[in-house]
């Protein structure tokens, strides 16, 4: 294994690593997939970017029983958070970063019409806004890295503990990347190979089944409380949050 290989590895699973430990805690989990699935090609963390090109905790709060999670940035017409690949990493296009003049914040996932997934109206069918251009709904000109299919053949789902397991979809640190190879596994979590401290301190949580029961109908707020030991909030609060149920 060559001296940077943990670290990259690492980093590129980063915010797939936190999504993971913050569904276990909350008993929420955000995920991108094709309807069709048992696995999932993205977990989604509250920093992870939507279609609209706001992150999911610029969106409404949600829970586990959300269908359409609307986006609260004023004067975004956004209903329904979608995630986009954040990063050239996202859809396997690991050469473009090294680029010297490759600059990450300005990076945007792009339809067949060339134009970048921003300039699309952030609602189905996501006409491109570029004047002039005839494109009536967008299409990936780029496939998911981890199933080779278009972005549009994918959803965004906001699942509890409980429907993940009637649907035979992984949970708790079963969710983790790489949760069935363990040394790639603990490099997502410590770094290191052959620390699976992390991995067992999280084990321990797989276990609480309150968690899980209680979590699933309370709201996620990230908005404040930064730095608490959870995230996890029972208030409906003054923020207008409104369910959709399906
Ligand atoms: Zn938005
Ligand atoms: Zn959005
Ligand atoms: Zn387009
Ligand atoms: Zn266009
Ligand atoms: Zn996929």
């Amino acid at each position: 294994m060559n001296d940077d290989f943990a670290p990259k590895l690492k980093e590129l699973f980063d915010t797939e690593t936190a999504a993971a430990i913050e569904a276990q805690k909350t008993g929420i989990y955000v995920a991108w997939r094709c309807p069709d699935f048992q696995h999932d090609c993205q977990r989604i963390f509250h920093t992870s970017r939507c279609f609209c090109d706001h992150s999911l905790s610029d969106h409404a709060s949600y829970n586990a029983m959300s269908v359409k999670v609307p986006c609260r940035v004023p004067g975004c017409p956004c209903k329904a958070y979608q995630w986009i690949p954040n990063r050239p990493q996202d859809i396997g296009e690991f050469w473009l970063p090294k680029r010297p003049d490759f600059d990450a914040a300005a990076w945007r996932a792009k339809c067949k019409c060339k134009h970048t997934h921003n300039f699309h109206e952030a609602n189905r069918p996501h006409r491109c806004t570029i004047k002039g251009c005839p494109c009536g709904h967008f299409m990936s000109d780029f496939l998911c890295a981890a199933c080779d299919r278009h972005w549009e053949e994918h959803q965004t789902f906001f699942d509890s503990h409980k429907s993940r397991v009637e649907q035979g979809l992984p949970v708790g640190t079963d969710w983790l990347p790489f949760a069935e190879m363990p040394d790639l596994r603990n490099i997502a979590l410590s770094g290191n190979e052959a620390d699976d401290s992390h991995y067992l301190a999280l084990k321990q949580f797989d276990t609480i089944p309150s968690q899980t029961a209680t979590g699933n109908n309370e709201v996620v707020k990230f908005k404040g409380g930064k730095g608490g030991s959870s995230s996890r909030g029972s208030t409906s609060g003054p923020s207008g949050f409104k369910p959709t149920y399906d």
